[in-house]
């Protein structure tokens, strides 16, 4: 019998994106379909290579075509695709960015550069293409995390910032651009265009993800870059025990006055796991951030344990979330990545907020 093309796409659409909530075909997912004889092959194009439910996806699309009549392979390419998620009238997209992910948290030493750094490099495992800018200009920690502490700024022909370059992600941090070790005082105005230096005159070339890891708190970093850019969303990190997450919660107020979306919460320092005994000790009781996700109506994306591995990691200049043999750890940081990367893809999907002209 022969097999039609019609047959096998209403099949495929019959498979829903567990978070876009439409048919792989109405999505526009399925690429280069092929039919030869019994064989059919295709793409099913994601909107991101860190999709957590990439290998269901596949075994559901093999299993239902090759249960059509007629059909004796069937072959299946996962490919991505990352959209570039939109962005309100006021707002400046930077050109070459997909996506710009804040993450901020309402103190500092909560583990949000950590946490930067592992997502980015989990992202660019998975196949991403990404950067980060480290605009904590109170504890710029990224450098050492990645190692690339030594960094000099150098400049390309056009004129423009040459990012630096670990583990395949570029890295531009507000402190490459402090003399020796001046202490960073930029305020208002100066911290405004130090911001607009980094993120629109670095040679960023094209990236699926720019994670930029914010100061601690609520700041002019803050505000110009949620007033004045493009950003797919916001994620916040808090630890357990936050003052009842009341810091965190003027982070979030602020993010939200300005429109900018709340990718999700997430708890570092959630517990801890004993490096003798391997046992799990709730020091700080974990679950709060959870719950507050929760109250607030707001994606949680995960829980991070507090972990020794996890800060010589990041002495040593590699992410845990590179370093082998996989851990739990891993898998705690996989599943906030695969969470995150459905965040921004169904923001991509969604009409961006309406600008606000003012917020004092
Ligand atoms: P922040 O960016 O919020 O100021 P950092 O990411 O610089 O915080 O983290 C502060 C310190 O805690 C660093 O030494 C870091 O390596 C360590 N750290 C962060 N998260 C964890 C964790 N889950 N377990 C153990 N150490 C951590």
């Amino acid at each position: 019998m022969m097999i039609t093309q019609e047959q096998i796409l209403e099949t495929l659409n019959q498979i829903q994106d567990p978070d876009l909530h439409q048919g792989l075909v109405s999505l526009g997912f399925i690429k280069n379909l092929k039919i030869e004889g019994g064989v059919v092959s295709f793409d099913i194009n994601l909107t991101t290579p860190a999709c957590p439910v990439k290998d269901v996806m596949k075994a559901e699309a093999e299993r239902r075509v090759s249960e059509l009549p007629g059909v004796e392979e069937v072959n299946v390419n996962m490919t991505a695709e990352v959209r570039k998620s939109p962005y309100p009238s006021g707002k400046s997209p930077i050109p070459g960015i997909r996506n710009i992910v804040a993450i901020g948290s309402g103190k500092g030493g909560v583990g949000k550069s950590a946490v930067t750094t592992n997502i980015a490099c989990g992202f660019v495992k998975r196949g991403a293409r990404v950067g980060i800018l480290d605009a904590d200009i109170y504890g710029p920690s990224v450098p050492i995390m990645m190692g690339v502490n030594k960094e000099k700024v150098r400049i390309n022909k056009d004129k423009k910032i040459l990012p630096a370059e670990s583990h395949g992600v570029k890295i531009m941090s507000m402190g490459f651009l402090a003399e020796g070790d001046q202490p960073l005082i930029w305020r208002g105005p100066m911290a405004h265009k130090a911001l607009q230096q980094c993120l629109f005159d670095v040679a960023w070339g094209e990236l699926d993800y720019l994670f930029v890891d914010l100061p601690p708190g609520t700041g002019d970093v803050h505000l110009t870059l949620s007033e004045s850019i493009a950003l797919a969303g916001a994620v916040i990190v808090s630890t357990p025990q936050d003052v009842g997450l009341m810091i965190s919660r003027k982070t979030l107020r602020m993010f939200q006055k300005t429109q900018v979306r709340i990718l999700g919460l997430l708890e570092n320092m959630s517990y801890h796991i004993c490096s003798k005994c391997q046992s799990r000790e709730e020091i700080f009781g974990s679950g709060t951030v959870k719950n507050s996700a929760k109250e607030l109506d707001l994606p949680y994306l995960g829980e991070i344990p507090l972990d020794v591995r996890i800060r010589k990691a990041s002495d040593n200049g590699i992410p845990l979330v590179l370093q082998e043999p996989k851990t739990e750890l891993h898998k705690a940081y996989e599943d906030i990545i695969g969470h995150l990367a459905q965040e921004v893809s169904i923001a991509s999907y969604n009409e961006p907020t309406p600008y606000r002209e003012t917020w004092k």
